[in-house]
């Protein structure tokens, strides 16, 4: 079923009785071309570019879960390309493209919204070293504009430009960034790719793999054993916790980071805005909650919940340029695992077992990349050859010393 304005008119007055279901409830079959663990962003856009663009078939997604109950679904929705070095950039504004037609792509509305995004800079030093990002933005084709405080002044009136513990000095924007509502990303995917016969299984969790003379012919599962010619992992925050079955050991530790709502309020940030003194970044949703988030729990965990130090410590980021914000109620608060590299960046790239596909490494920073990541995946598994984009994200850069460390922090993934 197509969705259109025509399709909610008629079904308005016809008691929208004639909805057919998003996707279908399929149980496994005994074999599938390609495997694709996890139904999160990236596992749904894989499947969907590998039906749409590489022409794949007999595919399936297997989510332990529900769809959209991973990370996907408890980010804090920011989109944007402003990233400085060679290995990212390019990956990133493919990405940023990729979400500017999404929708019309898969025909969902995912609320893509490039509201634009601004860093805040506060010291002369920061307005060097982010002139040099914005200039490293322009020459890979995005967009960047450096900001005045008193056009900040005049876009965003509640931060504080007065008499801030951290003046601000000025910003870089990114116009085309934005914000995206992130589950209907994982339901526009899954829907895209059922409709082009993708078998979405939930509720069944991935247990092991069945490897022989270094192939990997399947996956075991709590559904029973389920074979491919190809398996793709994308299970984001449990990255480490399901290569370790295929006995791989991955350059990846699994943090909690803690996303925040608060009540709702008249409008009063346009855009996303972060603060570069400290580690706070705020958004205003279109049901009017302040969405804001801040550090990672700096601990591993495997836990979707966070605790008290963070929460203080975003709260305070937010008071010191948003004084605001210290008069709205907090509504939710929830956590995410996240999958943090050695270097900060990810890694999209065959394993040295035969037919095993790696996608991880997100970070903190994966929704933004779910189209490409999805796009470049589908690439390497349909074409065994890295997209164009993704040519950096390989295991071998551990080895090599081809690092991709865009915040400068060495092997200290608490710090990324
Ligand atoms: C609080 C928070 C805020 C964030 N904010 C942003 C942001 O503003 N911008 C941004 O770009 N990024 C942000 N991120 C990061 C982003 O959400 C993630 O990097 C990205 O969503 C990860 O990819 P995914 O969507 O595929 O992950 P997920 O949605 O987590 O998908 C992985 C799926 O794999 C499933 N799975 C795991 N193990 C198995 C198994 N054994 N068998 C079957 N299925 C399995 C899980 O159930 C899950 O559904 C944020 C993350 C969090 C937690």
């Amino acid at each position: 079923m197509r969705y259109s304005g025509f399709q909610v008119i008629k079904q308005a007055l016809t008691g929208h009785k004639g909805w057919a279901p998003a996707w279908r409830d399929l149980e496994p079959q005994p074999h599938y071309d390609i495997v694709i663990i996890g139904g999160g962003g990236h596992g749904l856009a894989t499947a969907y570019y590998l039906a749409k663009e590489f022409g794949q078939k007999k595919i399936a997604v297997i989510e332990k879960g529900w769809i959209g109950g991973g990370n996907v679904g408890r980010n804090t929705t920011i989109i944007r390309s402003n990233y400085l070095l060679d290995g990212n950039e390019p990956f990133y504004e493919f990405s940023l493209k990729l979400w500017e037609g999404l929708e019309q792509d898969f025909n969902y509305n995912a609320m893509v919204s490039q509201r634009g995004i601004l860093n805040l800079i506060h010291s002369d030093a920061q307005r060097d070293a982010f002139t040099r990002r914005g200039n490293a933005m322009i020459l890979n084709g995005a967009d960047a504009e450096m900001l005045t405080t008193a056009q900040i002044k005049e876009r965003y009136p509640f931060l504080n430009t007065n008499d801030a513990r951290f003046p601000i000095k000025g910003g870089l924007a990114q116009h085309r960034g934005g914000t995206v509502r992130h589950d209907a990303v994982a339901w526009g995917y899954a829907r895209g790719g059922d409709s082009r016969g993708v078998d979405i299984i939930q509720n069944c969790e991935v247990t092991g793999f069945k490897i022989e003379n270094g192939k990997c012919l399947g996956v075991e599962t709590t559904k029973g054993f389920i074979g491919a010619t190809k398996v793709g992992c994308a299970v984001a925050g449990s990255s480490s916790r399901l290569m370790s079955k295929a006995e791989m050991r991955l350059p990846m530790e699994s943090h909690v980071l803690q996303a925040f709502v608060s009540e709702g309020l008249k409008p009063v940030l346009p855009g996303v805005i972060t603060f570069g003194a400290g580690h706070f970044y705020c958004s205003q949703s279109d049901k009017g909650g302040l969405v804001f988030g801040g550090d990672i729990d700096g601990y591993n965990s495997y836990a979707q919940r966070g605790n008290l130090p963070v929460v203080e410590d975003v709260c305070e980021g937010g008071m010191a340029i948003l004084p605001a914000i210290g008069r709205a109620r907090l509504l939710r608060m929830w956590g995410g695992i996240m999958d943090m590299s050695m270097d900060g960046s990810p890694i999209i790239d065959r394993t040295h077992i035969e037919g095993l596909y790696f996608n991880g490494g997100w970070c903190y920073g994966g929704f933004k990349a779910t189209p490409a990541s999805g796009f470049a995946f589908a690439h390497l598994l349909a074409k065994d050859a890295p997209h164009e984009t993704a040519t950096a994200y390989r295991f071998n850069r551990f080895e090599t010393g081809h690092m991709i460390d865009e915040k400068g922090m060495g092997n200290q993934p608490n710090l990324h």
